[in-house]
């Protein structure tokens, strides 16, 4: 009789760890059923297919083992450079998915040799390796005096797609009161082997200068990088759109009228 009871209360507590356990795995699987639903529905579904209408090659300048030029207060180039470049794309991606934006680096690893020509011939390479219909390098400058400051362009002199989108940003960036333009300089006066050799419209931009101590500080600021990563940006997406879809351009312009 003993054994039996003693039998029976064992079987009892076995079937109620076995009960407690499949409740419990039937409520977990229930969390991970809804926990699908709630995340970012965006998230959930598959990426929609958008039609690629140009491909702009953004290549933050320096990198890895080069610095590029250290600032006032001992910031580096390559990293103001990064965030900046990284800046204008996420804001072009965001307005106008139909513009695929493909970056030479995106972090401070560098896929090319420790050699400054290898590294810019990779630069340019690499954007003819993605068909890319546009390159816009982004820099920050230096000067032996301390005092001077402001943001210029680079560009080929025939270069008629690059010279309106210089136009463009500067006009974006007055608005926005960052009114610090020094001018557009051509490449066959001043050569730049990243724009003289890329076969595209080409641009180097030099944001402002790092050896100006107050400059050095404004263009590390989080906020002001969107300034004028949004003025950038801004000017290559009505240029692109011009350029790419001129018939869509007009209507836009009609319906502002
Ligand atoms: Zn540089």
């Amino acid at each position: 009789m003993q054994t039996k009871k003693k039998k029976r209360r064992l079987k009892r507590k076995v079937k109620i760890f076995l009960g407690g356990f499949a409740c419990l795995a039937i409520v977990l699987c229930m969390v991970l059923f809804i926990s699908r639903f709630l995340k970012d529905p965006e998230e959930a579904l598959p990426a929609p297919e958008v039609e690629t209408i140009a491909t702009l090659c953004i290549d933050p300048g320096h990198g890895g083992y080069d610095s590029g030029t250290i600032g006032a207060d001992g910031a580096m180039e390559k990293d103001i450079n990064l965030e900046i470049a990284l800046q204008i794309g996420k804001q072009i991606t965001k307005k106008e998915p139909r513009i695929k934006v493909v970056y030479t680096r995106t972090s401070d690893e560098v896929t090319w040799p420790e050699e400054e020509v290898k590294d810019l011939e990779a630069r340019v390479k690499f954007a003819e390796e993605q068909n890319a219909d546009y390159y816009l390098s982004v820099h920050m400058n230096s000067n032996n005096s301390p005092s001077v400051y402001g943001y210029e362009f680079y560009i080929k002199e025939n270069d008629s797609f690059s010279r309106a989108v210089t136009r463009k940003i500067v006009k974006n960036l007055d608005e926005a009161e960052w009114h610090y333009h020094r001018g557009t300089m051509n490449v066959e006066e001043y050569p730049l082997y990243v724009v003289t050799e890329s076969k595209i419209p080409a641009m180097l931009f030099e944001a402002g200068f790092m050896s100006n101590y107050s400059e050095c500080t404004e263009l590390q600021q989080t906020k002001n990088q969107k300034i004028i990563a949004k003025g950038v940006a801004q000017a290559y997406i009505d240029q692109i759109l011009k350029d790419k879809l001129p018939d869509e351009d007009k209507e836009t312009k009609k319906e502002e009228e």
